[in-house]
Formats: C-alpha cells, sequence, structure tokens
C-alpha cells in the first residue's frame, strides 16, 4: 500500500506534442513548487532545449528525469487512471470533472495504489480525440467560455496546485476501493482494444463501413468499466473464441 509519504510519485504530468520548449519549462516548474517530479513527454517539437532549461528556473531535476515517448500509449505505461485536461468538450462523451474534484478522483485512485497521470494537450490544438479517448474523464479549468484556453504551463500549475491542496488534506481515512482489484493499465487496454478491433473485422461486424467511430464509442464503453486483468482475460477469451468460430464458418463456406 501506497504511504502519505510517497502518494506524490503516484502522479506524472503527461504533456503531448507540445510546440515551445518554454512551455515544458514553466510546466516542471510548476510540477515542482507542488512537490511533484514525474514529467511525460509524447513528441515534443523541441527537447531538450536551452529555453526549456531556462524557463525551469531550477526545476532541472524534473526536465532531467522527462521522459521522451513517440506515442501516448507509451507515455501512459503503467497508468491506471488517465485525466485529459482540454478547455473545451470536444467529441468525446467522457465524464466531466473539475481540477477539484478530478484531484480527489486522482488522491484516492493514489491512496489504492493506483498511478495517475493528467494529460495536457498541445498549445494550439489542444488533446485529440484519440488521446482523449484514452483517458478515463477529461478536466476542464472553469474559464470564461469566450476565452477559454489557459496557457499550457498554467493549466499545469492549476492542477498541480489542486493535487498538492488535495495531499495536504490527506489525512481522513481512505474511502473504501471501487474495485477488488486495480484496473488494467494503459498498455493492456491498448492491447484489448487492439484484440476487439480485430474481432470485429473477423466476424464481419463492421460490413465495410469504417471502424473509427464504433471503436471510439467501445472505447468510451470500456474506459468506464476501468477493467482489472481478470475481466480483460476473460473478454480475451470471449475474443479468441469468436475469433475460432469465425475462422470454422468461413472453412464450411
Ligand atoms: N486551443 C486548445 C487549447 C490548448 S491550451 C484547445 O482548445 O484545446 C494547451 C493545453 O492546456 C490544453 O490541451 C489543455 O491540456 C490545457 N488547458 C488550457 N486551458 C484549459 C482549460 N480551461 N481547462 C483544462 N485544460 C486546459
Amino acid at each position: 500500500m501506497t504511504t502519505t509519504h510517497d502518494l506524490p510519485d503516484s502522479f506524472r504530468f503527461v504533456l503531448v506534442r507540445t510546440s515551445h520548449p518554454g512551455n515544458i519549462g514553466s510546466a516542471a516548474r510548476a510540477m515542482r513548487t507542488m512537490g511533484f517530479t514525474r514529467m511525460e513527454l509524447v513528441s515534443p517539437h523541441r527537447f531538450p532545449d536551452r529555453e526549456a532549461s531556462a524557463l525551469a528556473a531550477g526545476a532541472d531535476d524534473v526536465l532531467e528525469g522527462a521522459g521522451v515517448h513517440q506515442g501516448l500509449v507509451d507515455g501512459l505505461a503503467g497508468v491506471n487512471l488517465a485525466l485529459g485536461l482540454s478547455a473545451r468538450r470536444r467529441g468525446v462523451n467522457l465524464p466531466e470533472l473539475s481540477p477539484r474534484e478530478a484531484a480527489a478522483q486522482a488522491l484516492a485512485a493514489a491512496r489504492r495504489g493506483e498511478r495517475v497521470a493528467l494529460v495536457f494537450g498541445n498549445e494550439r490544438t489542444g488533446l485529440e480525440n484519440e488521446e482523449l479517448a484514452r483517458c478515463h474523464a477529461m478536466v476542464r479549468i472553469p474559464s470564461v467560455d469566450d476565452f477559454s484556453s489557459l496557457n499550457l504551463s498554467q493549466a499545469v500549475q492549476v492542477m498541480a496546485y489542486e493535487l498538492r491542496v488535495a495531499l495536504l488534506g490527506e489525512l481522513a481515512p481512505a474511502p473504501p476501493p471501487l474495485h477488488d482489484e486495480p484496473p488494467a493499465d494503459a498498455a493492456q487496454m491498448e492491447r484489448f482494444y487492439e484484440h476487439l478491433s480485430q474481432t470485429l473485422d473477423d466476424i464481419d461486424f463492421h460490413k465495410g463501413r469504417a471502424p473509427t467511430t464504433i471503436m471510439l464509442r467501445l472505447r468510451k464503453l470500456f474506459q468506464r468499466a476501468q477493467m482489472d486483468e481478470r475481466e480483460l482475460r476473460m473478454l480475451h477469451g470471449i475474443f479468441a473464441d469468436a475469433q475460432r468460430m469465425a475462422r470454422l464458418a468461413g472453412e464450411k463456406k
């Protein structure tokens, strides 16, 4: 079980496709002031970079320890709960949390020993729908409608601050766990979606239609379920049988 002392290590800040290295530095500083050190960078346009180091203002440990990844799935390796920050609702119908609610959820998960990611998008385009589809909930900082987009590092600061406040209040007893088993991690979920997609193909579910929309809807459904490893194994088993039956049916024709 995670002790209160280790809790900040359960959180990672994942910055996706960041354009300006200065924002990476400012985000590192924002994290560090609130006691968070784990940063993961997914396809940053420029990193490492002098501007990032300058704006980190001494939070060099965060930058030096930052992982750099090709895709979000790698950035979320080992993560059980991913919360995507977005100024806009987008097409993805995820549950929407305020930063405070998100911090409470994140802390409860960390207390259960789960690893939590706060995911931030590109400065201009934000998080793509496919990226949000890898998250379990969306977090919106309640800015005004006609000027809703914060600077990336300031959004990081708001979320890091809320987590810090939640952690400081962290003496109350842990709430009962939602599941007996920890939810599957991001890579296990990716393998599950690949198998699901392949199975739908094998049983000719798509009938020539584009599979993208249905796969996004199915992701939404299964992300909400927060399945554990045993449940995943059961579903993999069902898919394997369905694929076998589809093969047999194909051979009979
Ligand atoms: N035009 C983009 C804004 C990108 S700002 C968009 O509409 O999404 C860069 C990142 O900062 C966003 O991807 C998001 O992760 C975070 N961010 C900025 N403003 C936010 C807000 N009001 N609520 C939540 N996250 C926000």
